[in-house]
Formats: C-alpha cells, structure tokens, sequence
C-alpha cells in the first residue's frame, strides 16, 4: 500500500524556494545518512547546525517518546513541567534571568528585536526606534528579520520593508561609530556570521561595540541561533568571547532536531514585555521543552564540548592536507565545529557544485554563499566517521578538478 515517491515530486508539489539533493534520505543514525537505494553518507551539515547529538540519539528518542505518552500541547493559557525544566536550565547556565519560548530562530530574533524596540519606546520615548545590524547578516526569513538581515537578496522582492534598520560593516568599528547614536535601540550581531560565509567576529570588535552599545543605551542583542549550543566550544558564543549580551536568541542545535527557539535575557528588560504584549501558540510546548531539556542535560554530562576543540582540528587538518595537494581554498576558517573553506580562484563560486559532487560520493556539506564550503557537523561525530566523511570529500574535490 505505500507510494513510492521520486525527487521528481519535489517539483510537482512544493513550492520551489528549495532546491533539494537528487537523492532522498529516509533513516540516519549518529553522523550517517542513507537514502532510497541504502546507499550511504557521512553528515558534516548536522542538518544544518541543528543535530547537535547527530541522529537519532537513542536517549532523545526515549525522552521523545516518554513525553508523547504524557503531554504533546497544552496551550499558553497554562504552563506545563518540561518547559519550566528547561528555563530553570537556561538560567541556571547563562547571564539570563528569564527566558521565552518559540519555534524557530527568526521567531526568536523577531521576539528580540521588538522587545528591544518596546525597552526603548517605554524608557526614552518613540524617536529612540533604529536597529543596527551588520551587512551579510541573517536573521531569517520573517518580515522583520529579512529586514535586518544584511543580504538584499532575501528581502528586495518584499518592499517595502520595516524601516529604521541600518547596516555597518563586520568587524568594522568605525563603521558601527558612524551609525549608532541616541535614536539607536539595538543592535543585532552573530558572533560568527553563518550563513554569510563563516566570518568569526574579532575578540576586540565585539567589546568595542558593547561599549558603544553602553554609551547610547543600546541593547546588544547576540542571535546565537547557529553559533549556540556548544558549537563553539562553550554553550554560548558569548562565553567564548566573554562578552556579554543583553538579549540572546537560540534556536537550532538547541532542540537537537525538534523545532525550538528561544530568548534569553534579563529579569528588568523581560519585565517591559507584560501580559499580551507578546505570544507564540506552539512556543513552550512540553515536547519541545522535554527534548531542549535533555539535550543541555547530554551535552554537559556526555562531556560533549571537551571534544569540540578536536574535532575542530580534525577536520581543518584534513582540510589543509586536501589543500596541499589540491591548492582550492584561500582560507579555513570558523571556530569549533563551524568550519568555512573558502574556495581561491581556481574554484571561484562553485560551493554548490562541489556539494554536489561531494553527496555524489558520499558525504554531505553545506555551502555558506557561492563561494565557501561549511562544515557544522553533530558535536559527537567520530573520528572514523570524519575520516570516512574527509576521505570522501577529497574525492569529490578531485574529481571537480578533473583529476581521477
Ligand atoms: C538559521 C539561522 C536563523 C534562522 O533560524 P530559523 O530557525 O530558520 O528561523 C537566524 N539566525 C541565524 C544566525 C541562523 O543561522
């Protein structure tokens, strides 16, 4: 009685503002993959920097299904034990004081963004409303944060656009100089760009600006959708950098692959966001709060972060002996386990070809722009399976060079 479906059907039925693989997963384990035919890939995307514990983890699913016998949603009207779990866990682990829950990491941004706008409004009045973001920024794909996102290509066709959003350069402080001023409200940055092409912010520009963002009462706000959840080492980005927000938006890793967002920040900026001034009818629900819950609760006991370090060097040292024979990439760069290989000009702009090629061979990456290859794969994947993966991707590169 089961259809057999083809990628063909992508095509048919979806709206097209993806372009999928050719070929279809349908069951994955750790940091493996396997599709249609039981052909097999090594996972270096993580599902995007989400599948912090790689797939499947056997005490997720317990918890997933604990939970699925108990309570799936409740509805806002009521709070239910899972999700308090999880905020006492955040609390207890960051600057915050008091967390809100979402569903995704746009969700949360835009939450940060109009909290910040409502701080300022209830503080210094209506003038002080403009948001300083940074060019190649992403945010996500709401209204709002295409807005502020710093790539035009994802907000041009929606004009006209929230106002009052500015742009300055990353890692430019002068830059951020020239634009900050009384009427700014916030300021929103990834401490590493993803999306963007895998840009680490500068230990020295990130406390430049939150001293500039304490000379204009601005409220710093870090999306540490990608950068969370011990991806870089830390449980936050800003732990590495040992700067610190005022607003911190998670998502991503965060659910291990059950969709969660989230907002941290502290007890006298939540306190401007009363009854109704803001919601979310499937944010904080049980299910996604057990999931959250459990993973911070395998990443501190499983020592997951202590391992990051090394497999950071891992792969970049795997990366620089395929550069050596190879000559590709002009730079390798990011911190833990987002990793970028920017391509020189013997491959220039073809990321996706290569990724491409690369699941051709068995082993699948993701791309931050046309012209670098992005590593975020789970932060327990093995040495065997980077090996495997590595061994692989150096095929592909060869195979895109001609060479056989
Ligand atoms: C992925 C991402 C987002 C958007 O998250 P969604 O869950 O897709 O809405 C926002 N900011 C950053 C830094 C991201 O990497």
């Amino acid at each position: 009685m089961s259809i057999k479906f083809f990628r063909e059907d992508f095509d048919k039925w979806m709206i097209p503002v993806y372009n999928p693989a050719k070929f279809i997963p349908v069951r994955a384990k750790g940091s493996i993959v396997w599709d249609q035919n039981g052909k097999d890939y090594i996972d270096f995307t993580g599902g995007i920097a989400v599948n912090v514990l790689g797939h499947c983890h056997p005490l997720l699913k317990k918890t997933l299904q604990k939970q699925a016998d108990n309570l799936w949603h409740i509805g806002n009207s009521y709070t239910n034990e899972p999700i308090l779990g999880l905020a006492k866990k955040l609390v207890d682990l960051t600057f915050a004081d008091k967390v809100f829950f979402c569903n995704s990491g746009a969700e949360a941004n835009e939450t940060a963004l109009k909290l910040a706008r409502k701080v300022a409004r209830d503080k210094f009045g209506k003038y002080k409303n403009n948001i300083l973001a940074f060019k190649n920024s992403f945010h996500g794909r709401t209204f709002f944060t295409v807005a502020t996102g710093g790539k035009s290509c994802y907000s041009k066709y929606f004009e006209p656009l929230p106002k009052e959003i500015q742009h300055a350069s990353f890692n430019d402080i002068s830059s951020v100089t020239k634009l900050i001023n009384e009427n700014t409200c916030a300021v929103i940055i990834e401490p590493i760009q993803g999306e963007g092409g895998v840009n680490p912010a500068d230990f020295c520009f990130l406390k430049q600006l939150r001293a500039l963002c304490d000379k204009y009462h601005v409220l710093l706000i870090f999306d540490e959708v990608q950068t969370g959840i011990g991806r870089t080492g830390e449980l936050y980005a800003y732990m590495y950098y040992k700067v610190i927000p005022d607003i911190l938006t998670s998502a991503k890793g965060l659910g291990g692959g059950f969709p969660i967002g989230a907002i941290l920040t502290t007890k006298h900026l939540a306190l401007t966001m009363t009854v109704g001034t803001h919601g979310s009818t499937y944010g904080g629900n049980p299910l996604a709060g057990a999931l959250a819950s459990k993973v911070l609760e395998l990443i501190k006991k499983d020592k997951i972060m202590d391992g990051v370090a090394e497999r950071h060097m891992w792969i970049v040292s795997y990366l620089k002996k395929i550069n050596q024979n190879l000559n590709i990439f002009k730079e390798i760069r990011g911190i833990g386990l987002l990793i970028g290989a920017v391509l020189n000009k013997k491959l220039a702009y073809q990321a996706s070809k290569i990724s491409i090629k690369a699941s051709e061979c068995g082993v699948m990456v993701l791309v931050a722009g046309s012209n670098v290859i992005r590593f975020t794969p789970a932060l327990n994947i093995s040495k065997r399976e980077i090996n495997i993966g590595m061994k692989r991707f150096s095929k592909a590169c060869n195979l895109i060079l001609g060479n056989n």
